[in-house]
């Protein structure tokens, strides 16, 4: 099975950012095949299929390290609300009313949402998983969207705390090329110590990642050290925000190996502290991006992008931040196979319309143009691991009538 992408102004962050004009994508079995002009002509075209992408943008797709899927069903409803008032009316409030149903509806409209505006890979940190009914909603969720996931498994946070190791370890069958796993730890910010050790142990034992939220709180003011000490930092953490940590805090996350998710938008809006990109690179922290809650802020990478732009005022390029909204989302999370065009890649490509108005100019410089200028109304075609799941501006990979219509019976469930 091969396909082309033909004549595209590709964007490449692999070994670094470039943008290519006229320039062909191989894809083969789902991998990304070979770059380059004038691959195939169209006498050897009989067999495969060809796109054209003579006025498209096409780049990797974008990686997104930290968002809770389930919460889609309540959209908007906490944006003027802070940190302190989303846990009470969001997770406390509102989590504890998720059914199997909710998270399954908010899951595949989330997956959707990331898919329709080139978010190829996600983060899902599922802080709400109260029995194995709900955890199988959320995984086939993700698996019917299309999307390629790493599915954080946690629990809500206001019961108890721990990760329930029965319920991890039964959903790890469910891992595939388009979903690995995740024990979605509350953290030494939040829990006792304790609990903490036992989280990370068991995913050590699993061989899987932990992704936490960290800042310094009454009950950790220094939650890294505190790690540290226990000995149990790990390269394959992927902690969250983290603003308001010193820079020795930030110095032990580089030292260990680990990775952040910075999400710009959430982390303004909720108060948690001041811009963090800047810190974590100075920092020499691995830096990823993340949209966090739409109950907040956007749901797409464009709106991060242009956040992180703007807040990190002169420390990061254009080529800096797209390759930290895709190749260093990637690596943040442990894949090593997506993020670039490299051949040998998984095929997860976006296709952008440069005839789109907002766009339009912008073509000599097209890594520019997208990091400022482009949406998710731009994305026209989308591919994981070569499978389109977005074509001529329309989802394909799922019944989009079908994904609003369970979102909205969600809402009028929990909202009631
Ligand atoms: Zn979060």
């Amino acid at each position: 099975m091969r396909m082309l992408l033909r004549g595209g102004v590709v964007v490449d962050t692999e070994p670094e950012v470039v943008a290519r004009p006229e320039t062909d994508v191989l894809i083969e079995d789902g991998r990304i095949a070979a770059v380059g002009a004038a691959l195939i002509g169209d006498s050897e075209a009989a067999d495969v299929e060809v796109i054209d992408a003579r006025e498209r943008i096409v780049l990797p797709g974008f990686v997104d390290t930290h968002r809770h899927l389930w919460q889609s069903a309540l959209r908007g409803i906490a944006v003027d609300a802070d940190l302190g008032v989303y846990f009470e009316r969001v997770l406390t409030g509102f989590g504890a009313r998720f059914r199997p149903e909710d998270v399954a509806a908010g899951n595949l409209a989330g997956a959707l949402d990331c898919l329709n505006a080139g978010t190829t890979t996600v983060q899902d940190f599922s802080h709400v998983q109260s029995s194995d009914e709900h955890a199988d909603a959320a995984l086939d969720a993700l698996q019917d969207s299309g999307i390629r996931a790493v599915f954080g498994y946690g629990p809500p946070p206001l019961g108890g705390g721990a990760v329930d190791p029965a319920g991890m370890r039964r959903i790890m069958a469910r891992a595939s090329d388009r979903l690995s796993l995740a024990v979605a730890a509350i953290g030494p910010s939040f829990v006792p110590f304790d609990i903490v050790r036992a989280d990370w142990e068991l995913a050590d034992s699993l061989g899987v990642p932990v992704v936490v939220h960290i800042s310094s709180s009454a009950q950790a003011v220094d939650p890294i050290t505190r790690l540290r000490d226990a000995g149990l930092l790990r390269s394959n953490t992927l902690y969250v925000h983290g603003n308001n940590l010193p820079d020795s805090e930030l110095k032990l996350i580089a030292e260990s190996g680990a990775a952040v998710s910075a999400t710009p938008v959430v982390e303004a809006r909720m108060g948690m502290g001041q811009p963090l990109a800047g810190r974590l690179r100075a920092a020499g922290v691995n830096l990823s991006l993340g949209t966090d809650v739409v109950t907040t802020g956007g749901g797409d990478m464009f709106g991060a992008m242009h956040e992180v732009l703007a807040l990190g005022y002169r420390t990061f390029s254009a080529a800096d931040v797209l390759r930290i909204a895709t190749l260093e989302g990637a690596r943040a999370l442990g894949l090593t196979n997506v993020g670039s065009l490299a051949v040998g890649n998984q095929a997860d490509v976006v296709l952008l319309r440069t005839t789109d108005i907002n766009l339009a100019g912008g073509l000599h410089d097209a890594v520019g143009t997208v990091v400022t200028s482009a949406h998710a109304g731009n994305v026209d075609t989308v591919l994981v691991g070569g499978r389109i799941v977005k074509r001529g501006g329309e989802l394909v990979s799922a019944s989009v009538p079908a994904a609003l219509q369970a979102l909205a019976d969600s809402t009028a469930y929990l909202t009631a």
